[in-house]
């Protein structure tokens, strides 16, 4: 159990405490209910914070669901890939992974008592005509031809559905409830349709199934669920929700409770959307680096510590709003700032020679792997003749702003020398391609002895132990701040989203693992690819840079 202090708190746990207080209840189940059609993304994050959070400060149980009850859109991908997310999130459900298709006898039951109880009917009109005859906000319904059908015939007619008998959208289940009501999905909301569809758990067992809202509130029911926490759009189907369990003999009876779901900038948030992304190969898959799914995180190389604690900033609450990207950096980089080793890798390499040093005279200097914690030690860092710093690091000319190197002038090699830029060297083109300088050889963390002045610190390697590797660097991958609101979120996408370079970086890199994030000095926190970084090629993600610059450009 987490300190009591450091829990946040929030409408939903004042109902919790206000219903453990009055003996409501005694213990919190509550469960995480993902249809697997898709992988997770942030916004499923927040509700599993939430829902296994509540569990674990409660010291109650939170159950892993998957929602399936539409075999088509459905596969075991998406199963394996959401368990692995929530257990990667730091998150252990109570028991098996369940599914809504266990209860699909079960539901079946509760169907037929509907219909014995004259409150459920199998009704013949088509998609077109259901619409037309629920009426609209303005007007109210018309009944369906065969409302007042007997319980008989409606039991015969749902046996016949369940073995084969209609062809898909001849019929379907409705329940009978109010065709006039100002809540729109209490309009005899359909509860089974025919679908002779393979489903990955049931296989070809049932050719009708089961819909949401008749599904959720049944095994949530079954489960003794306490509380049934989900986003604002099912505040409406919340009546829905309580009419069905009132109506049929079930012991148990969750209360529903509604928050408003996390919207990020930059970021579009269905699966649908996020799909489409895959579809179009807008992206190369569901965990690209880009994607705000929880696998394209954990790739991009975000922690779960900080998207928990991401979670936790943003709260719960009923007002709908639009989260910033920087508000999900920031976690990010608080937490790799404290934890991330250093290193230096050069994106853009240009040569530099320094011609008073010897060569083949390798030295191996001490450089800290952490500046501001010593626990972290140390490493070797090789010194030579030949080293390459960034392109960018280096301008024939510059005012006194350029805190880099500029012709004729010294700046100092991060953990080494202070070098002097003697010379250009240019290709035919005009290009830069080498530059020759000197070093202080009495500057090694010291000053130089002469008080000439040092522009900054730059960072650097060193030619021979160099190893190559590839840098990507992400950006937003949308160039709108909300590209679900334009005509087609495919015309928005951010040519610049993803910047490959090959470089260099230090040798001790060379033992990088996956996922390990490291701090390249000057260029910001990255991580080795977790599909394509391997010993003989390194691949880096750029997780997120070192300071926020969104929306503001670098000098
Ligand atoms: P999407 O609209 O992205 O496809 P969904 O709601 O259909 O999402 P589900 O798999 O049904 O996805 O969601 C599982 C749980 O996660 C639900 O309880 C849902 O309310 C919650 N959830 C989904 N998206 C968000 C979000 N953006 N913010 C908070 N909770 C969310
Ligand atoms: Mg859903």
């Amino acid at each position: 159990m987490s300190d009591v202090s450091s829990r946040p708190t929030n409408f939903i746990r004042q109902i919790i405490d206000t219903d453990l207080a009055s003996g409501k209840h005694n213990a919190v189940q509550t469960r995480f209910p993902p249809e697997p059609n898709g992988y997770l993304h942030i916004g499923h994050a927040k509700s599993i914070c939430l829902n296994f959070g509540i569990a674990q400060d409660y010291q109650g149980q939170c159950n892993l669901r998957f929602d399936d009850t539409n075999p088509e859109k459905e596969n075991v991908e998406f199963v394996n890939s959401i368990s692995q997310d929530v257990n990667w999130l730091g998150f252990q459900w109570s028991g098996e992974v369940r599914y809504s298709s266990d209860y699909f006898d079960a539901l079946y039951g509760y169907a037929v008592e509907l219909i014995k109880k004259g409150l459920a009917y199998v009704c013949f009109l088509n998609g077109e005509q259901m619409r037309e005859y629920r009426g609209n906000l303005t007007q109210p319904g018309k009944p369906s031809p065969t409302r007042d059908a007997s319980p008989a015939e409606n039991l015969a007619l749902f046996e016949k559905m369940r073995a084969g008998g209609f062809k898909e959208g001849e019929c379907s289940l409705r329940t009978k409830i109010d065709m006039a009501s100002s809540f729109m999905c209490m309009r005899d909301p359909v509860i089974y349709r025919v679908k002779f569809a393979h489903h990955h758990q049931t296989g070809d067992s049932w050719c009708i199934y089961p819909m949401y809202d008749f599904t959720h509130c049944i095994s949530d029911a079954l489960e003794g669920i306490t509380h049934s926490l989900c986003t604002l759009e099912f505040q409406d189907n919340r009546r829905l929700y309580d009419w069905i369990l009132d109506n049929i003999t079930i012991a148990c009876h969750p209360q529903q409770i509604e928050f408003s779901r996390l919207n990020l900038e930059y970021a579009v948030m269905s699966k649908r959307k996020l799909q489409t992304l895959v579809e179009q190969k807008v992206v190369s898959g569901w965990d690209d680096p880009r994607m705000p799914t929880i696998a394209g995180l954990r790739r991009r190389g975000y922690t779960p510590a900080a998207i928990r604690e991401f979670a936790k900033r943003i709260g719960v609450t009923k007002q709908d709003n639009v989260i910033e990207m920087s508000a999900l950096e920031a976690c990010i980089r608080e937490d790799l700032d404290a934890a991330a080793p250093r290193a230096m890798a050069v994106l853009d390499p240009l040569k530099v020679t320094i011609i008073n040093y010897p060569v083949d005279g390798i030295e191996w200097l001490d450089a800290p792997n952490h500046p501001k914690d010593d626990t972290m030690g140390s490493r070797k860092l090789p010194f030579g003749q030949v080293v390459y710093i960034d392109r960018a690091d280096f301008r024939e000319e510059a005012n006194k702003k350029y805190k880099r190197l500029v012709l004729n002038g010294d700046v100092r090699l991060r953990n080494a020398y202070v070098i002097h830029a003697d010379e250009v060297i240019k290709d035919a083109d005009g290009n830069i391609v080498e530059l020759k300088c000197s070093y202080l050889p009495e500057t090694l963390g010291e000053n130089p002895a002469d008080g000439r002045k040092v522009r900054g610190v730059i960072h650097w390697v060193e030619a021979t132990n160099a190893l190559p590797a590839e840098f990507r660097v992400y950006d937003r991958l949308f160039s709108v701040a909300n590209p679900a609101a334009e005509e087609d979120f495919l015309n928005v996408i951010n040519p610049q989203s993803l910047v490959i370079t090959q470089g260099l970086v230090e040798p001790s890199l060379q033992s990088a693992k996956v996922e390990q994030a490291y701090q390249f000095e000057r260029e910001g926190y990255y991580c080795a690819d977790n599909r394509d970084s391997t010993a003989e090629r390194l691949v880096f993600n750029r997780t997120v840079g070192l300071r926020d610059s969104w929306g503001k450009e670098e000098e």
